[in-house]
């Protein structure tokens, strides 16, 4: 089935299924953790399972009810994302007014693939924001009587963008969390809990999903993609536990990934006004194409810079990430001795994280070219 495409968690599982043996399953959930870790398969999974037909407590996958969830069609399954707003639109309208058929069409390309592989990212280019419109949306579905049996199952993704412009749709959310309708969970996943009021997260029962082990996501590119052994190694390495980003880079050459990230690093730390522009552009173009790569280009470059740190600091005996870049790493730290790389790492994940809430990026990219020039001198220059 589908949705067993999942890897590593089996704590958070086996809890999820004790709850719904023991028809304890809570009113709200607040999933959370780093990137590709399965927050958001695990939702969708635990909604299959609450509505699966089947006897006992496993996921049948085969029952009508799994069937639907196989392609993320199912009546009680209400799926909240971020979206971009096209169009305005008034209070009562559904949110898909808001975006034009292109976006409509992409959107249902995005649930389609999510459903065929977990890690996969339902976001829209400019989708900043959970649009308000959404949430009023669940608050008239929920409260009427179920089209089909089982529970009704609201999952929202990227939950911290409920918190977008002046909160209106974390409000609204609140509103329903106090008065639970029947029959119902909410699943919330997010990468950053600390954006979301403390309002929301104490109505949520929350669960922490740790980085996957590199050995569980090594097997995993080798059972599913076919890797040979070593190169699955790599790139599982590479990932650090996220296995949306490993399944990323095993779609990729190696070689041409290290070199995208020497030019990265080249026109963010070589300052002229050529490779300044380079940058921003390239930052700019990726952006609007595909946010999701952009933010694999950050990590890439956070890894640079934190080997850069431990190469300085360590000198002989340090383990970095990057290995297959050991001698350009070595190069690069000798040409800044001063050079205060931890900042970096903490400039970069400033950058990334205002990008993911909507900041201007030119000035955004701008301030890191700049702030990242006075790293390089060091503490003191
Ligand atoms: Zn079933």
């Amino acid at each position: 089935m589908i949705l067993n495409k999942l890897i590593g968690q089996e704590k958070i599982w086996e809890r999820l299924v004790t709850a719904y043996e023991n028809d304890h399953i809570a009113g709200a959930y607040l999933f959370h953790g780093p990137s590709g870790v399965g927050k958001e398969g695990t939702a969708l999974r635990f909604s299959g399972l609450v509505n699966c037909k089947a006897e006992g407590s496993a996921l049948c996958g085969e029952c009508s009810s799994c069937a639907k969830f196989n392609t993320l069609q199912h009546p009680n399954l209400t799926l909240i994302v971020p979206l971009p707003k096209d169009r305005v639109i008034n209070k009562k309208d559904p949110p898909a007014k808001a975006l034009k058929d292109e976006t409509i069409t992409a959107l249902a390309e995005l649930i389609a693939a999510k459903a065929k592989d977990p890690y996969e990212k339902i976001r829209l280019p400019r989708s900043n924001t959970i649009l308000i419109n959404s949430v009023r949306e669940v608050r008239e579905k929920i409260y009427l009587k179920a089209m089909e049996p089982g529970r009704k199952m609201v999952v929202i993704f990227d939950a911290d963008l409920l918190m977008t412009g002046d909160g209106s749709s974390a409000n609204a959310l609140l509103k329903i969390l106090e008065e639970p309708p029947q029959e119902t969970s909410f699943i919330l996943t997010t990468d950053f809990p600390e954006r979301l009021v403390e309002t929301i997260g104490s109505r949520c029962q929350q669960v922490f999903f740790p980085p996957i082990q590199t050995e569980t996501v090594a097997k995993h590119l080798q059972e599913s993609l076919d890797k040979p052994t070593e190169e699955a190694k790599l790139i599982a390495h590479l990932a650090q536990g996220n296995t949306r980003m490993a399944k990323h880079l095993a779609k990729q050459d190696l070689e041409e990934v290290q070199n995208q990230l020497l030019s990265l690093v080249k026109w963010l730390t070589q300052p002229s006004e050529e490779n300044w522009r380079s940058f921003t552009h390239h930052a700019a173009s990726t952006y609007r194409t595909n946010p999701q790569e952009l933010n694999f280009h950050f990590q890439l470059l956070s890894y640079w810079f934190r080997d850069a740190q431990l190469i300085q600091k360590m000198n002989g005996d340090a383990h970095i990430i990057l290995e297959g870049m050991e001698k350009s790493l070595r190069n690069f730290v000798k040409s800044f001795p001063a050079g205060d790389f931890a900042s970096i790492v903490k400039e970069l994940e400033t950058c990334s994280s205002s990008l993911s809430r909507n900041y201007s990026l030119n000035l955004v990219i701008t301030n890191l070219l700049f702030d990242i020039q006075e790293s390089l001198q060091g503490v003191a220059g």
